[in-house]
């Protein structure tokens, strides 16, 4: 399912808000495209990996476990690009709370991850895959 899609249906019992909340994109296009170009570049890494620091549990979308470098592509939607995110006006006081609870769990989640020494990068969907690539291999290979 693709993340930016609008999500045509709305939670309206925890049981549905919590299937939602469980619904985390992963092999999105985006990072299909990125995960290829970089195996092909000759870098390995592990694939949606659930990392335990400073007390919080995250899963980070690529880590690269000798440099501790961690990579989430993000979905515009959810984690509200500045470019194509929004606050949908249709039920928001559903998605507001919710997409505002995604912006601080990834605030706190490459808080947690930079104090356990680990670099992060955080990629929109819609970046260009060379530019993708770039900011991965300037990650790994600091100046
Ligand atoms: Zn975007």
């Amino acid at each position: 399912m693709p993340r930016t899609k609008y999500p045509a249906v709305v939670a309206t019992t925890p049981g549905r808000s919590r299937n939602m909340a469980a619904i985390r994109s992963r092999d999105t296009k985006p990072e299909l495209a990125l995960r290829r170009a970089l195996w092909r570049r000759g870098h390995r890494y592990l694939v949606d990996v659930s990392l335990s620091v400073t007390g919080v549990r995250r899963r980070v979308d690529l880590l690269f476990r000798g440099p501790r470098v961690v990579v989430f592509v993000d979905g515009c939607f959810w984690h509200v690009c500045p470019e194509h995110g929004s606050f949908p006006s249709r039920n928001a006081h559903y998605w507001r709370p919710k997409l505002e609870g995604n912006q601080r769990r990834d605030a706190e989640t490459d808080t947690a991850l930079r104090a356990a020494g680990f670099r992060v990068v955080r990629l929109w969907e819609h970046e260009p895959l060379d530019a993708a690539v770039a900011a991965v291999e300037a990650a790994l290979a600091p100046a």
